[in-house]
């Protein structure tokens, strides 16, 4: 029998995946894996190993989650060490439990390697701490592309009331939305809002407002997914921070007036 690894890649850093995670995919047969994992990493896998992606196919629709735990059930069962391998973490909207019942249904073993999620990780990176001891002392991940109003939205009220930091994954294209609930439900506009674009990649973007701003910032500026907003007071440490910060590209090219990379 072969084992199945569900693997947490990180954030979008190559080098920001577990020691772990990266034994895995060297010592994987086949690897499944996902749009948002760095491409990098598949240069680690054996020179005879099966690589499969599992993101957009070629007619624009993405593999039918059925299909990939077909696929990771079969593998598993031709006595393969089959990767699983996802952008962050496997159990942060990566569907990671859906495959984990997959395997456990038919009785097959497997492993979960966490990863560093982007909701923390490109926060980080921007010089926002998810917690602060005064800006900052609960934090909550939550999903962004939830339907207006429908039965299955999150609950904006519990959220704007109750929690100093809100981390929103893939919520780009309903940002409107989602300011406009937390303000209705009692978050002050004047909140400030990051959002960081491919976020730990030499590609990331940063841009700041507010509640009440935001969402036509974003619109302006044309920010795309992947990218994490954060909501709340700790975004104002960036400020202070910002001049001391050289780890992001963004701040290294402001402070160094347009030079080159590193
Ligand atoms: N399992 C992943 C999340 C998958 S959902 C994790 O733990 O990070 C996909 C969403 O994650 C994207 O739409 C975006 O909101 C966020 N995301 C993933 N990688 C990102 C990155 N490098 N920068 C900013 N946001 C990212």
């Amino acid at each position: 029998m072969g084992k199945a690894y569900i693997v947490g890649s990180g954030p979008g850093d190559p080098e920001l995946i577990t020691v772990k995670a990266l034994k895995c995919i060297q010592q994987a047969d086949v690897i499944l894996y996902d749009r948002l994992v760095n491409r990098e990493l598949l240069a680690e896998a054996k020179r005879e190993c099966q690589i499969i992606y599992c993101g957009k196919q070629p007619a624009h629709h993405t593999m039918k989650q059925e299909t990939i735990n077909h696929l990771l059930v079969k593998f598993t069962k031709q006595g393969k060490t089959v990767v699983r391998l996802k952008g962050g973490d496997p159990f942060v909207f990566g569907r990671g439990a859906e495959e984990v019942e997959a395997l456990a249904k038919v009785g097959l073993s497997y492993e979960v390697i966490p990863g560093i999620t982007a909701g923390i990780a490109a926060p980080a990176n921007a010089g926002i701490p998810i917690t602060h001891r005064e800006m900052g002392s609960s934090f909550a991940i939550v999903t962004g592309n939830r339907k207006n109003g429908g039965p299955r939205d999150v609950d904006w009220k519990s959220l704007a009331l109750a929690v100093d930091t809100i981390a929103i994954y893939m919520g780009i294209s309903n940002l409107g939305y989602i300011c406009q609930e937390l303000m209705c439900q009692g978050k002050n506009e004047h909140t400030p809002v990051a959002v960081i674009e491919q976020g730990t990649t030499m590609n990331q973007r940063v841009v700041t407002g507010s509640l009440r701003s935001i969402a036509t910032i974003v619109e302006k500026e044309r920010v795309k997914n992947p990218a994490i907003v954060v909501v709340g007071e700790v975004v104002r440490f960036r400020e202070k921070i910002l001049p001391f910060q050289q780890v992001n590209v963004e701040n290294f090219e402001r402070l160094h007036e347009g030079g080159s990379r590193w």
